[in-house]
This record gives structure tokens, sequence and C-alpha cells, in this order.
């Protein structure tokens, strides 16, 4: 089934994966709601109706932990964080139409709802399973309260899920090694009742929706291959008191009362953060449509709730949650009979000067620091959705910054709307006189068209480009048609200024998904009569009016201005790195790169016998190509020559090593383990590495590929 193209005669919802709220916003974060508001904006552009909606993820065990260490409770902890976000989106020109929190009414007496639907289907029951506990503390440890090793890729891994291996979910139990973060014991496991999701009987419905599903490639090739190694079942509860309650499930259909017996909700157990998280796309599209009335805007018909297909959900997600959004989020909705997503769009990672943004390091740009540079929201706006496509890491430095912003947004935009307003405002006192000439149409046309295509596959830098490229050829027409060697106020002249305020209008209309601000600017000084936020694409030959000179568009940013603040940036890392070092001499917990005797693992007790030794097979690499595998963040697949063959091997290198660099270095291979299949990709031996930092082993003389190690 291929989906029909937009705009569709039902209406859309486009949402954002929720901020957890337990942190400040960064770029990071800004780049998928920027990108998520630019997609819906231009949707709209193309005449679907949408809304835009999100809010704030309250629950889980993060909220939880950070609350305990500051002795509030997590509502007094995540509240302010949501009251921030509120406030904070709409100065980036981010406008959700409802933006709710997951702790709300709606969204608890939803997910009740979802939970005894999926119950009353027989998609739950119950299981006896081992949870991971603090035997000093005598509490179960569920999620981030327990740290251990992914048992899938042998990464350290925090509670639910493997963030820095293979970006798995973690089950209840299924952490190896585990140790408790609240006192750094090692953890026991104790049997425990949950409940769980019968996610697996979901596996054909999933492969089939698959199929279906629109959006970037990564949210489509990821799960088949979740799906072809077997789907688990979802432990759906936790033993925690922050959360949504275990709805009361019997008494719910009046069951219990008529039998006379009482029945008691599982007042220990909440929702695991996961059930109730994507649930606000659903009740949050509820809160607005009972803002707006559902004649306007039907909620229940866009998830499907009155029995139909559904509507257009498209989710806008960062590559991390993939999982979350193609497996277990609809196969909840199928289960409990609503519509299922149409998209999935996942954004790759965000790095700053080619490094990891990292929060604890402060290698970041967080949302105020940027605001109070006095920059423009549009400006970071338009480089975060128009940098890089959708799945593409995306790398920020603040000289790649001012290239774009002062070479398409002042060079090429903000230039030619400028030139022709400041003759059109001298010679004609505004819109000139004339017709806009045929060439000029047909190129507006196409460009309207070019940004339609764009949209229609989820294509945000596409549809920004096309914005930009029409501005770019009428830079040309300039120079082509040199207006200021015409007579001042001549016909000719008044035909080119008219095709070049013609364009302005259109550029306007085409860059506002992008920069929205900008646009209603350009439309302002235009005396364009009309919304430049409600104009859809016939809204590129709406007329200019009369105007006086213009202000410029945008602002050139300086060289000096740019080092500023770089160095800002790098003083601020150096600054983190000296308090995390501070940290470390009060606590001795090691997160810098010195080592002292207390980080050295313990020797290993038992010892091997020679023979033992001699059954491992090592030997001389060298690596011949070396590729970072897409959607994970640390593993890379290298080619390694070992003398009698190329071995096929995957690494933890992508974030500790320049891939480039590290072809044609000669390594030490584990040659003879047994194969297996890390993130989809077939691992054949092992590259040998010291220590966190992954320091590759080599040989120090000339020892050829395949010379054995002994
Ligand atoms: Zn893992």
């Amino acid at each position: 089934m291929s989906h029909e193209s937009f705009p569709t005669d039902g209406p859309a919802v486009v949402t954002c994966g929720l901020p957890y709220a337990n942190g400040d916003l960064h770029i990071g974060h800004l780049r998928g709601y920027t990108a998520a508001d630019a997609l819906n904006r231009s949707l709209q552009t193309i005449g679907q109706q949408t809304a835009y909606v999100c809010g704030s993820d309250m629950h889980g065990t993060p909220i939880a932990v950070g609350a305990a260490q500051q002795g509030i409770s997590p509502e007094e902890f995540a509240m302010p964080f949501h009251e921030q976000y509120k406030e904070t989106f709409p100065k980036f020109n981010v406008e959700f139409d409802n933006y709710g929190h997951t702790h709300d009414e709606t969204n608890t007496e939803i997910t009740r709802e979802f939970v005894e639907d999926l119950e009353e289907a027989g998609y739950v029951y119950e299981d006896e399973i081992l949870v991971a506990w603090d035997p000093e503390q005598d509490q179960p440890l569920p999620d981030r309260y327990v740290e251990g090793t992914c048992p899938y890729c042998g990464e350290q891994a925090r509670g639910d899920e493997c963030d820095e291996g293979c970006g798995r979910h973690l089950e209840p139990g299924e952490i190896e090694d585990p140790v408790s973060t609240l006192t750094g014991n090692p953890a026991e496991y104790r049997e425990r009742e949950h409940k769980y999701f019968a996610v697996s009987e979901l596996a054909d419905y999933l492969s089939g929706f698959l199929d279906r599903l629109e959006g970037t490639s990564n949210a489509q090739n990821q799960p088949r291959e979740w799906i072809e190694e077997g789907l688990q079942d979802w432990c759906i509860t936790r033993d925690m008191d922050w959360g949504i309650d275990y709805p009361d499930v019997s008494a719910a259909d009046g069951a219990a009362e008529a039998s006379g017996t009482e029945s008691r909700p599982d007042d220990d157990l909440v929702l695991y953060v996961w059930v109730d998280a994507p649930i606000e796309y659903v009740s949050s599209t509820k809160q607005y449509s009972e803002r707006v009335g559902a004649d306007e805007y039907d909620w229940e018909e866009v998830w499907g709730r009155d029995g139909s297909n559904g509507g257009e959900i498209v989710h806008v997600i960062g590559r991390d949650i993939i999982q979350h959004h193609t497996i277990f989020w609809p196969a909840m909705l199928h289960a409990t009979d609503h519509a299922e997503p149409r998209a999935v769009c996942a954004t790759g990672f965000v790095t700053i000067d080619g490094k990891g943004l990292s929060t604890s390091r402060n290698r970041a740009v967080w949302a105020d620091e940027y605001l109070d540079e006095g920059f423009h929201p549009d400006l970071l706006r338009y480089y975060l959705t128009t940098m890089g496509g959708f799945q593409q890491d995306l790398d920020f430095t603040w000289e790649r910054f001012q290239e774009r912003v002062n070479g398409e947004l002042v060079g090429t935009v903000g230039n030619f709307i400028y030139r022709s307003m400041l003759f059109a405002a001298r010679n004609f006192g505004g819109t000139p006189d004339a017709a806009v000439s045929d060439a000029v149409q047909e190129r507006i046309d196409a460009a309207a068209e070019q940004f339609e295509e764009a949209v229609q596959d989820y294509d945000v830098r596409g549809a920004g480009d096309a914005a930009v490229e029409l501005a770019q050829f009428c830079n040309e027409y300039i120079q082509q048609h040199e207006p200021w060697q015409l007579d001042d106020g001549s016909d000719e002249q008044a035909q080119v200024i008219r095709d070049c305020l013609q364009v302005a209008v259109a550029v306007a209309v085409l860059l506002e998904p992008t920069c929205p601000g900008k646009a209603e600017t350009v439309w302002a000084q235009l005396d364009v009569d009309a919304d430049v936020h409600a104009a859809e694409s016939d809204a590129v030959h709406a007329e200019p009016g009369a105007f006086e000179e213009p202000d410029e568009l945008f602002e050139k940013i300086e060289d000096d201005r740019v080092d500023e603040l770089d160095a800002a940036l790098e003083e601020k890392i150096a600054e983190a790195a000296a308090e995390n070092a501070d940290d470390d001499d009060d606590d001795g917990d090691a997160d810098d790169d010195t080592m002292d005797a207390s980080d050295i693992e313990p020797l290993a007790d038992g010892r091997i016998d020679f023979d033992t030794f001699e059954s491992l097979d090592i030997r001389v690499g060298r690596i011949e190509s070396a590729e970072g595998i897409e959607g994970a963040d640390k593993l890379s697949r290298l080619e390694v020559d070992i003398g009698a063959e190329t071995r096929q091997i995957v690494a933890g290198l992508k974030q500790l090593h320049d891939m480039d660099e590290i072809e044609g270095k000669k390594v030490i291979v584990l040659a003879n383990l047994e194969k297996a299949e890390l993130f989809g990709t077939e691992s054949n031996g092992m590259v040998l590495a010291a220590g966190d930092e992954a320091d590759l082993l080599t040989t120090h003389e000339d020892s050829e590929p395949g010379t054995k190690v002994r």
C-alpha cells in the first residue's frame, strides 16, 4: 500500500520526540525540534492540514534519581524543566500547537485506557522475572538505578538501554554484571511479578507496517533486523512510585464488583516510562483538539479512534529511539485499534567541532547561550535544518555557522532582496506598475514544485534549497539585466525590479519553514497584505505593495566574532574538564583521562595453562578500510588483512578514532574468536585494544600481516 500524496483530505499530526525533563536544552535537542517544526510548516505550505504537538517526558528513573539527590519530589524536580522548555521553544520559532506533559491528567487517563485496551485484547500477561536488587538498600533497581554490561555488544550499558554501544533497548534482568547506581554495590537478582506486553505476537504485523512506513531509511532498516533476530516481549511495569500507576483493570470492566471480590490496583507497580511517553502524542493532540474544537481539528480522526484508518501521523525522533517508535509504539497502537504512523523520520546526532556533544564535559552550545549572543533564531534554524539531511550526523562549528550565514543568508538571500527593494523604493516608491515576466513566473513555479517534491519526501533540507536556489537565480538575473545601467524609472527598469520583487515574495514563502521570523520580515517590508505563516504555495504570486527603503535582512558575522565564540567554547570545555578532575579527587570516580592505581582493574585470580594460550590464534593484521556503522554510536566496520585472508571485523572505534586515519594501520587480531553479529553486521575476529579509549595494539618492527603472535 502506498500512501496518498500530501495534501490529503484528512488531517495530519507532526510530533517530535519528547524532551526528557531533567536538563537544559542544547543544540542537539534543537536540531530535532526545529526540523520537525520546519517539516510541519512545509506540509502546511503545500496545503496539508496539520497540528504540531509535543510535551515534556516527566517520568522514568533519571528524574527519580535526580530528585532523590536533591531531596525533592520528582514532580518538583521535573516541572521547572517543563516550564523552561515551554518558554524556550517559541524563542526558536518552534511553535507547537499544543505542548503538554506526560504527568498531566489527559495523559494519565489516555494511558490507562491504552493499557486497559491492551489487557482486554489479550496482549498482557504476568510473569515472574528476576530484577536487579540493591542488597544494602533492600530495594529493586529499575532501569537507570543499575549499570552493567550489554549482553549484545559487551559495551557498558545503563539500565534499560545500551546508549553507548549497540543502542538496543534492554529488558529488566538482561544487563550483565549489574551494579547499583545508588550504592555502587554489585546488584543481586530477585524474583518479582511483572506485566508483559506480547510484542512478539505482532511480528508479522510489524513487518508489514515497516513495508508501508515512510520517512528515513534508518527507521525502516534497523527494525527489520530486530524482527529477524526475533522480538522479545516487553516488560511494561516497574517497581517504582514515580510514574503512572498500573490501572486497576479488573475493576474497570465491572467484573470484580459483580462477583463481590474486592480488586486492588497493583499499587507498587507503575508503567514503564516508554509506555506513557509516546501516548503523550495522542494526549497532546487531544488537548489541541479540545482547545480549537473537533470541527476544526479532530484528534479521534487522526489517531483512528473513530474506527477509521486515521490521519497522517508523522513522527520526528532522534535515531537513538528508533526501536521505541518502530516496534513498541506501532505494536501498542495496532493492538489497541489505533491508526498506525505514516512516517518516522530519525535524525542523526549533532557533534561540536567534530567531537561528540557532551553535556557533562560542557561540549555543547546551550539554547540560552545562543540567544544571549544576540543571534536571530532563524540563523540557527537554517543551519540545523539545511546543513545535512535528516539521517546525517551534523557537525556544528562557529566557523561553518558564519560561512552559511554570510554565504547563503547574507550573500544570496539577503543581497538580492535588499538591492531590488532599494531600487524599487528609490525609483518607484515601492512595487513598480508592471507585470511579472513569463520567464520569471516560470522560474518561481519551478521552485514551488521543487519545494513540494522535497516535502513529499520529508526532505526539509531540499525544501530550504528550493528557496535558496531561487534567490541565487535572482542574483544572476540582476547581474544579467543590470538595472543600474537602465534609466531610472524607465519601463525596462520597472520590469526588472518587478520581477525581482516577485522572487522576493516567493523566496519568503518557501523559506518560511526554515526561517519563519525572517520570512515575516520580508513580507512586512514588501507590504504583502497577508500572513506569510498561513501562506500556501500559490502565495508565491502574492502582490507586493508600496514601501520605503528597507533594512538589511541579515547581518554579516565578522571573523573576530567567530574567534571570540571559539575561544569561549574552548574555555568552558577546559573549565568543565578541570571541575570533573576536582570531583574525581573528591569521590575517587574517574571521568577524565588520567588513571590512578584505584582505576586499574584487579589482576585475574585464575591461571590458564599453556595449551589454552596456544589455542588463541593471534595474528598481525593491517586495516584496509574502516567506516562507521550507520545507526550505531561507537561501532565501525573494518576490513582487516590478516595474511591468509581479509576479514570483516566490527570494533567499537567510531567515536574514538578518525576512520580515515586508522586505514593502513597495523593491528593485532584474535583470529579464531567465534563469529558474532553486531548491529546486523557480521564480525569475524577481534581487533585488540587497550582501555576505554580503545588504544589499538600494534607491532613495532616490520612483521607482516598474518604473522602469528606468541
Ligand atoms: Zn549493546
